[in-house]
């Protein structure tokens, strides 16, 4: 198969969807690999080490014209020009909080297959995982970071001093991003508070953390307990293919300390909080309400060599059964099935269907 590796467009997105050692296996696997001249720059990897690996460096337009492009983050308004019928496009797509993408992929006839709905058989999402593991930790760090006055925050230290009460970290959805964020808050000395739906869940971080951080369960009336402690909100819950419930509303903002921060890590499914809009690298934080929001879409592009590896390591034995298959592929495998969204014109993912109300 002829696979095309475009550069990432998105401001300040540094990461590549393969590294000259995921080329290679594909090359030696009998497929043909374009890779868009720069594209490995931002992350460190030379054009040099992609033409080692076997790789043809071409233009963005030849590595769009291939069977197969595997990207990073969804095509921007720029690329929909690329969409066409019998591509296949695998990269994250977050349809639900995308509606203009899910109909130029419609309308194009395009195979999107969507790195955030692969499933493995335990039901986690493999593909989603090692960039939730990024943001997660990097949220407490960002977070830490506002939470200096110079920055609009409260100007309080995370884990305190000797003397002087450290902050209080809330974290609402205690799966991959959240457990991650905890980790690091919790590890530079903060109290930390995770949320989540699931009873079973609750019960397994207060196995592994081993009491060291307080568990709740996710109810409004907990919520609105909680963000008048808060200095650190971590907005890290999912419903996979969905929209991301609004769990902190407008008027709660008013009950929160001025100066507080909120990383809301789900705004690039809509954000659990109403009050979140999708920041960039370069200017990512607002205030409202004197509450301090921080919503970059693409965390994980901060630290781009760190995510290219841990996201390569990952996707690479799918695009091998891809580039073997095509879409063939997604009969052996009911979890990569799960990562269909759009095909031949039809909506295949069903929580974005039901986010813009379209049959599925
Ligand atoms: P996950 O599935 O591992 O965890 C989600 C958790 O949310 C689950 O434990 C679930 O029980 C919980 N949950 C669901 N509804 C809830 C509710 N009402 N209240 C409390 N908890 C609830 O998902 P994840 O990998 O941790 O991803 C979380 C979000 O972060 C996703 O939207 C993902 O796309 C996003 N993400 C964003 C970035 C970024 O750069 N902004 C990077 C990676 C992941």
């Amino acid at each position: 198969m002829i696979i095309g590796i475009p550069k990432e467009i998105k401001t300040l997105e540094n990461r590549v969807s393969m590294t000259p050692g995921a080329v290679e296996s594909l090359v030696r696997h009998g497929n043909k690999v374009l890779v868009e001249a720069g594209a490995g720059l931002g992350s460190g990897l030379t054009d040099a080490e992609y033409e080692t690996a076997g790789a043809a460096m071409v233009s963005a337009e030849e590595a769009w014209g291939a069977e197969m492009v595997i990207k990073v983050k969804e095509p921007l308004d720029s690329e929909f020009k690329y969409l066409r019928k019998g591509l296949i496009l695998f990269t994250y797509l977050h349809l639900a909080a995308a509606e203009s993408l899910t109909h130029a992929l419609l309308e194009s006839g395009t195979t999107g297959i969507a790195y955030e709905t692969v499933e493995s058989p335990d039901h986690t999402l493999p593909l989603l995982t090692p960039m939730s593991e990024v943001a997660g930790r990097m949220a407490t760090q960002v977070g830490a970071h506002h939470l200096e006055k110079t920055q609009g925050g409260e100007g309080i230290l995370l884990g305190g001093v000797p003397g002087v009460y450290p902050a209080e970290v809330m974290v609402i959805g205690g799966g991959v991003v959240g457990t991650n964020a905890a980790r690091i808050a919790m590890g530079m000395g903060a109290r930390v508070t995770i949320l989540d739906l699931s009873h079973q869940r609750l019960q397994y971080l207060d196995e592994v953390f081993q009491g060291r951080i307080t568990t709740m369960m996710s109810t409004e009336p907990n919520i609105r307990q909680m963000i008048t402690k808060a200095d650190l909100v971590v907005g890290a819950v999912l419903i996979p293919g969905a929209k991301a419930p609004n769990l902190i509303t407008r008027d709660m903002l008013s009950l929160m300390k001025k100066g507080s921060v909120i990383v809301d890590v789900a705004v690039d499914q809509g954000g659990c909080v109403e009050t979140i809009k999708a920041t960039t690298h370069d200017d990512p934080t607002y205030i409202v309400d004197g509450v301090v929001h921080y919503g970059v879409a693409n965390m994980p592009g901060a630290v781009p060599r760190t995510s290219t590896f841990a996201l390569v390591n990952q996707t690479t034995p799918y695009a091998l059964r891809l580039a073997a298959k095509g879409v063939d592929a997604l009969k052996d495998d009911p979890g990569l099935a799960l990562g269909l969204n759009t095909y031949k014109g039809k909506l295949t993912c069903p929580a974005v269907g039901e986010a813009f109300g379209m049959e599925s």
